[in-house]
């Protein structure tokens, strides 16, 4: 699996989680399968945001409605992990509901894409997926 993401896109995303290395932040990621066509910067509102992450609740309300008013879709959302590891963690996965759904997590100057596959009511699992960047 492949997701195009430009170049800017990926810039703002390491340089935003370059600039918060004590807490994670996250966000949605607003586009078509396979293409993230924009960034939507959400408030971590985790009670503990140095290890976890949980978007505000209001701006993913509001997210999806502006999606479907530009004919864009939330494909997916970005965090950022504070202790360097790109891949998700048992947490991300016992958190991970939506089939498909892409995450992307910052961390030690790079970014790890993977897409969530759940079955039934166990963790999910997570895909590699390939970034294009343009
Ligand atoms: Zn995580």
């Amino acid at each position: 699996m492949k997701l195009q993401i430009s170049s800017t896109h990926q810039q703002f995303l390491l340089a935003a989680a370059a600039a918060s290395p004590d807490h994670e932040i996250c966000g949605l990621l607003l586009g078509q399968p396979g293409r993230v066509d924009a960034l939507l910067p959400a408030r971590n509102v985790a009670a503990d945001a140095s290890r976890s992450f949980e978007i505000a609740p209001a701006t993913l309300l509001a997210s999806h409605r502006n999606a479907r008013a530009a004919g864009q879709k939330v494909i997916g959302h970005w965090h950022s992990h504070p202790d360097g590891k790109r891949e998700p963690s048992t947490r991300d996965a016992a958190r991970a509901t939506d089939n498909g759904q892409i995450w992307l997590i910052i961390a030690g100057g790079g970014i790890g894409a993977w897409a969530a596959h759940t079955v039934g009511a166990g963790p999910a699992t997570f895909q590699p997926v390939v970034l294009e960047v343009a």
